[in-house]
């Protein structure tokens, strides 16, 4: 079978981020292909848990998909703090005789982001809202090129290694079926109190859960992260203001001190994203009539990557400029403006000299405590009792069921299938056992065959 008619069938989506399928990433042809294994956000263990433990696995489906894409080129861009991992890597890349490098990166935010980890280590920008294969390449991170090779092999996506750190008595690696629940997942690693918020991802991008939220999640196919928080943490309280306080605050406290745009990653790879522009106009959003207007006084935040460097660590006032963006962005949906890109923008000369350290970003979002207490255990294997699989886990659409309430399915089994021509993945059984419940969103499987 050929791979991007594996990959499809297996249901592969990036395994972290947006879970973009990856049957239509590499469905092209690339001059670079560079396995994104910098694993940006504070606090998370899975992509370099996967590369000590599966490093010859690693590379060859990395040669696999490079094979694929015609590239001639083949990078591994790490941090260079990452001393195990590049002795494993560097180990099996000999052992195979691959020709893949391993480009070694300082430890800064967002290393890991596509568009910044293309430009340290090619040198060009991708263009205002493009993709990395705009400039020739393609990127894919660990745990989805780990998944590329099972895809060939014939094994569909089914399990899910995540970390669980923070507020817990066994900072952790699990491997779970998607679907586990995530509280399940949590009382593993032992939280240090039954009262605690959460956050599913990075502190940074990740999305942040008050406690009792806990019964409504489950892993999906691009959980790699569970951090436990204690109750009324900075980054809990951060999340929880309301859009009305930020616009509030911003019209009120921003100083236009500029540091939001002048930290802002993508600003300093030379798009035209200007926060600080955004927070000064704020005043005037709600009065503007013609598009061509709103669109000289907001279309930057078009640009905005959601990275959150504005918000958590530039900004002096405590402001959110991230939020603002969010939310002019949605504006701009509504009103269909859709800025020009600037398909050839130039890096910033300070690019190198802005690079926030990982440490201090640390210590800035309260997480100083949790850094060092990472998962040493050995990976712990867990199979709930019941899995509930989201239809859809990535971009695009979602799956369409493709079994009845009562079946019995083992675990592999395709449970909801991808339509031609539309952005969406193939979904299995990640447990064997018997269907319950389907509704529009999702499947809910008990783990019993009788
Ligand atoms: S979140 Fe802030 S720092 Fe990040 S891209 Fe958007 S404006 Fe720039
Ligand atoms: S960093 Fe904060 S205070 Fe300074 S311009 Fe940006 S939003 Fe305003």
């Amino acid at each position: 079978m050929k791979l991007i008619e594996a990959v499809r069938s297996a249901g592969v989506v990036g395994a972290g981020g947006a879970g973009f399928p990856t049957h239509v990433k590499l469905n092209a042809k690339a001059d670079i292909f560079i396995v994104n294994a910098a694993e940006c956000e504070p606090l998370i263990e899975t992509d370099k848990y996967l590369m000590r433990t599966f490093p010859e696995e690693l590379i060859a489906s990395a040669e696999l998909i490079a094979a694929h894409l015609g590239s001639k080129k083949k990078i591994i861009a790490l941090k260079s703090k990452y001393k195990e991992e590049i002795e494993a890597l560097s180990t099996a890349i000999h052992k195979v005789k691959s020709s893949f490098e391993l480009v070694q990166m300082p430890s800064f935010y967002p290393a890991g982001d596509e568009q910044i980890l293309v430009q340290f280590v090619t040198g060009r920008t991708v263009p205002e809202r493009g993709l990395p294969l705009h400039v020739g390449a393609v990127v894919d991170n660990v745990g989805t090129v780990l998944n590329v090779g099972e895809a060939v092999c014939g094994k569909p996506v089914t399990d899910k290694f995540l970390s669980v750190v923070g507020e817990v008595e066994k900072p952790m690696m699990l491997k779970v079926p998607i679907g586990t629940p995530i509280k399940e997942c949590i009382d593993i690693a032992m939280p240090i109190s039954s009262e605690y918020d959460f956050i599913i991802g990075g502190p940074m991008m990740g999305k942040v859960h008050k406690g009792e939220e806990v019964y409504n999640e489950f892993v999906t196919k691009t959980t790699g992260n569970v951090i436990v928080l204690p109750k009324g943490h900075y980054l809990v309280e951060r999340a929880s203001l309301s859009l009305s306080s930020i616009a509030a605050q911003a019209r009120s406290a921003c100083v236009q001190c500029k540091m939001c745009t002048d930290m802002c990653p993508r600003y300093l790879i030379g798009h035209d994203i200007r926060p600080n522009q955004i927070m000064r106009n704020l005043y005037k959003e709600k009065v503007i009539c013609e598009n061509a207007e709103y669109e000289r006084a907001f279309g930057s935040a078009a640009n905005c990557c959601d990275c959150g460097v504005c918000e958590m660590f530039a900004c002096p006032m405590g402001l959110s400029p991230r939020k603002v963006n969010g939310y002019i962005k949605s504006q701009l949906a509504e009103r269909k403006i859709s800025p020009i890109k600037n398909q050839s923008p130039q890096v910033r000369e300070d690019l190198k000299w802005r690079r926030i350290p990982t440490e201090r970003l640390i210590a800035r979002l309260g997480l100083t405590k949790y850094a060092s207490l990472h998962a040493k255990e050995p990976c712990k294997e867990y199979v709930p009792k019941s899995v509930t699989l989201y239809f859809k886990q990535h971009i695009g659409v979602g799956a369409q069921a493709c079994r009845e309430v009562g079946e019995f399915v083992q675990k592999g089994d395709l449970i909801a299938v991808t339509g031609e021509n539309v952005l969406c993945a193939n979904l299995h059984a990640s447990i064997s056992g018997k269907i319950t419940l389907i509704d529009s969103e999702k499947a809910v499987i008990i783990g019993s065959e009788e």
